[in-house]
């Protein structure tokens, strides 16, 4: 605009000029070339002639030489147009909040964004100071920081907590600018930001996923990992240790199998909940997995102080559930390991109290353990023993012992126990008791009980072929194998193959096999009976029975366990633990089989008592085969006398 007044201004000029030259000094010019006065008029018309056409010639030519520049302004000035157009457009329609202010601080514009994130409507900050728009968060070094940098570098960007209208207070990525006019003076400052409450509420929600237990909201084992970790860096030499304690609900597979994983979920929610009482400052309980929870205390200096959390954690457990209106009781058991006694790092740490609850649960459950050195020991021979066990089908290293099953009163051997052993190339022979947890754990369970099945079935025919005529032989089923549905399948192929009568087979399982899960228990036991196999409960008197329950089952025996006939004759509570269980086989019509006889005084009272069947050392270790008396036990004389 600018350029075309001057262009404007400069052919007026040059015209002014002209035509005042031609006032000044054409008059003078003519009467000098007229010379005679009487020519004078004609001279006069030719002069005007003249200055028209002089003065044509000249605006022509200066239009002319300009007409070009003033063609390129228009251009730039309508391009200009369409780019103010065009920005407009951005302006009105960005997502992003744009706020603009005059040198004062006093806000000129704003789009509808702006309104849309700050809540603000354009009239009610127009003229305002954008402070207004502050949410507190933020001290003056901040601002003063930000307003060195527009200054010195014209721009400033980086994350500003503003308040709503609503009086939320959010973050923002904010960028500034400052707008210099012609002079180089700033004039204007364009602020663009965007709203970052969105993006951190889903970066929180994902964060919480990545560290929390969705079922029960507290940390998982990530989170719990890094509490140690934090927990270690804190430890200094003068400060307490802490613990960190491994807490595992006893029999929760059952429930989840029983009661469904629904009753599942509420029975761990409602432990978490309890659990959640335990909480302090100091304290981290987290979700590690399945019915796993674990607890950080800090600060603690002694065991002791571990111990009574740990105790205190039990206690919680012990009063009832009520869930779906079914009350039920469940118990736990809890491994500690100490810090720093016990590991430098989480790891170890972890993987210690993980042996110190294995120690708990193997000692009876409901209880709490510490770890110790030689609990790793333990646990790096289970290790071995399980890699070992997976090749010792394979490397035909397990063996068959049969241990014979006497009539009390005649002595005579009514049927055998298959007992599993496993000869290890360099432990020499391993007793059942230490391999079979461990197979139960790594699944081999299955393979080993239903070879045991096999072998002995092969041997049960063998004796018949060879005249030896025996009732029955027993062979023990794993409480694993006997969740199995297939289990009736795997007997009936057994015994087509051996050839086997159904009837001359025994299959023993214990009493907490069946209670811990009694319906599938019933459904599979029925299956059985009706293969026409026996069945007997092992280790009678060890698990909870119920009555009720056990006088639906169809089995044929109870056993009544080795550590009741240990104390026959004299201890009078097993004594009358073995009267009581003797009664209640027979009233339900079963037959009632001793184990662990090991004095003739055992035997007797067992018979007086009217126990018909006995197994034990003082009868006939278990044996291979081949090296198995099987001839009636020579009684006493006083036998005859006492009975
Ligand atoms: P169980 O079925 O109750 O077997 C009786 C255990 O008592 C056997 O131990 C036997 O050797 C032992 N025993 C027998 N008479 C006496 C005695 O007079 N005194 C003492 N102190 N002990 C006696 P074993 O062979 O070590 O087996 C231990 C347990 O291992 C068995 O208890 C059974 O639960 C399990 N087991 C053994 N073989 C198998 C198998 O093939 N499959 C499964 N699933 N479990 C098995
Ligand atoms: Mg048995
Ligand atoms: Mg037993």
């Amino acid at each position: 605009m600018k350029k075309l007044q001057q262009s404007a201004l400069r052919i007026s000029l040059i015209y002014l000029a002209f035509a005042s030259f031609w006032i000044l000094f054409s008059d003078g010019i003519v009467l000098w070339l007229a010379g005679d006065t009487r020519r004078l008029a004609e001279w006069q018309t030719a002069k005007g002639l003249l200055f028209v056409a002089a003065s044509s010639a000249l605006l022509y030519s200066l239009i002319r030489l300009n007409l070009g520049r003033v063609t390129q302004l228009l251009k730039a000035r309508l391009n200009h147009e369409s780019r103010l157009r065009q920005a407009a457009a951005v302006f009105e329609s960005t997502q992003e909040g744009v706020l603009v202010a005059d040198k004062n601080n006093r806000i000129v514009h704003v789009n509808p964004a702006f309104s849309r994130i700050t809540g603000y409507a354009a009239k009610e900050v127009l003229g305002q100071n954008p402070s207004l728009l502050k949410s507190g968060r933020h001290d003056r070094q901040f601002y003063e920081e930000m307003w060195q940098t527009l200054q010195r570098q014209g721009f400033w960007s980086g994350e500003v907590w503003n308040r709503r209208k609503s009086g939320e207070v959010y973050p923002q990525w904010h960028c500034i600018r400052v707008i210099h006019d012609e002079a180089g003076v700033p004039s204007h400052y364009v602020a663009v930001f965007s709203d970052l409450s969105a993006i951190r509420h889903s970066q929180s929600e994902l964060n919480h996923l990545a560290n929390y237990d969705p079922l029960t909201d507290l940390p998982n084992r990530l989170l719990f990992s890094e509490r140690i970790e934090q927990a270690l860096q804190r430890q200094q030499p003068d400060r307490p240790g802490g613990a960190l304690l491994l807490i595992d609900l006893d029999h929760f597979k059952h429930i989840n199998e029983s009661l469904g994983h629904s009753v599942g979920d509420q029975l761990l929610k409602a432990v978490a909940e309890r659990f959640a009482n335990l909480q302090s400052g100091s304290t981290t309980l987290a979700r590690l997995g399945g019915d796993e929870f674990g607890l950080l205390c800090e600060d603690l200096d002694q065991a002791a102080q571990a111990g009574a959390k740990a105790q205190r954690l039990l206690d919680l457990m012990s009063a009832p559930f009520n869930l779906n209106g079914q009350e039920f009781f469940i118990g736990a058991s809890v491994g500690i390991s100490l810090f720093p006694t016990d590991g430098q790092n989480v790891d170890q740490l972890l993987r210690n109290a993980d042996s110190a609850l294995f120690k708990a649960k193997s000692s009876g459950r409901e209880s709490y353990a510490f770890y110790t050195q030689e609990l790793t020991q333990q646990a790096r021979q289970r290790i071995e023993l399980a890699a070992a066990l997976r090749h010792a089908l394979e490397n035909d290293e397990l063996r068959v012992y049969y241990q014979p099953i006497h009539d009390l009163e005649s002595g005579r051997v009514v049927g055998v126990e298959s007992l599993v052993r496993w000869e290890h190339p360099e432990r020499g022979l391993v007793p059942p008791g230490e391999f079979i947890p461990i197979a139960e754990e790594g699944g081999l369970i299955g393979a080993i009980d239903l070879w045991v099945l096999e072998q002995a079935c092969r041997q049960m025919r063998q004796w018949q072929q060879t005249g030896i005529m025996l009732q029955f032989i027993a062979v023990n089923i794993s409480s694993r194998l006997f969740g199995r549905a297939e289990l009736d399948a795997r007997v009936a192929q057994v015994l087509e193959e051996t050839g086997l009568s159904p009837s001359c087979l025994e299959l023993e399982v214990t009493e907490s096999a069946v209670m811990d899960n009694p319906d599938a228990a019933l459904e599979l036991l029925e299956r059985l009976h009706r293969l026409g196999v026996r069945l007997s409960i092992d280790d009678f008197g060890t698990g909870y029975s119920s009555l009720q329950r056990l006088k639906r089952l169809p089995v044929h025996k109870l056993k009544i366990d080795q550590g009741f006939v240990a104390g026959l004759p004299d201890d009078s509570e097993d004594a009358a633990i073995t009267r009581a269980v003797i009664g209640l086989a027979h009233n339900l019509g079963l037959s009632v089989l001793a184990e662990g006889i090991e004095q003739p005084e055992q035997a007797l009272f067992l018979l007086q008592h009217r126990c018909e069947l006995g197994q034990g050392y003082w009868f006939g270790r278990p044996q291979p085969a081949e090296r198995l008396r099987l001839k009636p036990h020579p009684l006493p004389a006083f036998w005859a006398d006492n009975i």
